[in-house]
């Protein structure tokens, strides 16, 4: 089997005083779908924020493609082939769709992903090209939060809860799009709340409780009651 392009090794993250995550132990290989599942405060949020550059973390506790990269600057990490789709989006009010896609091409790398693509992939947002976020649907507003992120032609794509407040049919459709990116090449380590979906959609699932892994495998190796219990704790 391939070395995994991603690798967490007792990743500790904290707030202030106060522990988030306490030795998360963690891989995602080339093309794979990773869920994270958990419960609300479970440290799912902060394993990404973590891994992408957004918290203090060492050097050790995050590799990537071998490298030791924990605690890097973000745009660096952006430069070496990681991308986050924020939970909420984050896309830029003032700005056109076509405009924020293009940002998120900026400090990225050059590949498979441009422009063309995105739209093929995503062709309504072709058509709403020029206009302002606010006015699409949530979904078509997933659909440019994932473009954007795509345009920096990540080898791994975080995603923080991109089914939250989507209708089913559009979930369906967003999903399989991700999908299509893994099939691409590209990572996916994604934070669903759906455990169902999770199941479904990754090869593999970690749930988090209390900032540990409780129960990680092969999607299709975990029962619903084991889960249920990691999960809950109960
Ligand atoms: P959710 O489903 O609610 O997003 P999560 O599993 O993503 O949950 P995190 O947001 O990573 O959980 O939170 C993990 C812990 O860290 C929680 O106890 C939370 O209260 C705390 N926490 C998260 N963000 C901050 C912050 N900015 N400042 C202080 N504590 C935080």
């Amino acid at each position: 089997m391939s070395a995994p392009l991603l690798e967490t090794r007792g990743l500790v993250a904290q707030y202030g005083d106060t522990g988030a995550l306490f030795g998360v132990d963690l891989e995602a290989r080339e093309a794979e779908i990773v869920a994270l599942v958990g419960a609300n405060g479970a440290g799912k949020t902060t394993l990404l924020r973590a891994v992408c550059g957004l918290l203090p973390v060492a050097p050790d506790q995050v590799r990537f493609d071998g490298a030791a990269v924990g605690g890097a600057p973000a745009h660096r990490l952006v430069a070496l082939g990681m991308a986050m789709v924020p939970e909420g989006r984050r896309l830029f009010p003032s700005l056109s769709i076509e405009e924020n896609l293009t940002l998120g091409g900026w400090s990225g790398r050059r590949g498979h992903w441009t422009l063309a693509r995105v739209y093929e992939l995503f062709p309504v947002l072709r058509e709403r090209r020029t206009a302002r976020p606010t006015t699409l649907s949530g979904g078509q507003q997933q659909m440019v939060a994932i473009g954007r992120a795509l345009m920096a032609n990540p080898r791994l794509l975080l995603c923080d809860e991109i089914s939250l407040g989507l209708a089913p049919v559009v979930i369906r459709d967003v999903y399989a799009a991700l999908g299509a990116i893994a099939a691409q090449g590209t990572t996916l380590l994604i934070v669903e709340q759906d455990v169902a979906l999770a199941q479904r959609v990754a090869s593999r699932l970690y749930c988090l409780r209390k900032g540990r892994v409780a129960l990680s495998g092969a999607s299709a190796a975990l029962g619903r009651d084991d889960i249920r219990l990691a999960y809950f704790g109960m």
